[in-house]
């Protein structure tokens, strides 16, 4: 049996470092573009379409449940204020929409 342990390659070990100095950026660049969401345009024919309104309490939709809201909505992202159904665009925490569904608990 040898004394030598199998050594790391240099170029494994040069890539190891690189990756660590790398990984702070590559975790926050994600977060970087989330939080820089544009505002959901009111013109948005999707926006249309879905009678969204950035204050719930504003809406005259027949639909509209006292108290929803995009807060309370499932496809409210509380992080970032996106919404899974206007993927790109920062919705209002007050606002409203036809596809709203209650939030689990
Ligand atoms: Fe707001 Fe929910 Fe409509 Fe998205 S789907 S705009 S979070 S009510």
């Amino acid at each position: 049996m040898s004394d030598h342990a199998p050594q790391p390659s240099r170029r494994r070990v040069l890539q190891a470092l690189l990756l660590a100095a790398a990984a702070p950026a590559l975790l926050q660049a994600p977060r970087a573009r989330a939080a820089g969401l544009p505002p959901l345009p009111a013109g948005n024919p999707q926006a249309k379409a879905l009678g969204y309104v950035a204050d719930a309490k504003a809406t005259t939709n027949a639909a509209h449940k006292p108290g929803s809201a995009c807060a309370n909505c499932q496809f409210f992202q509380a992080g970032t204020s996106g919404c899974a159904i206007f993927v790109g665009f920062a919705v209002a925490p007050t606002g409203w929409c036809t596809a709203w569904a209650k939030k689990a608990a």
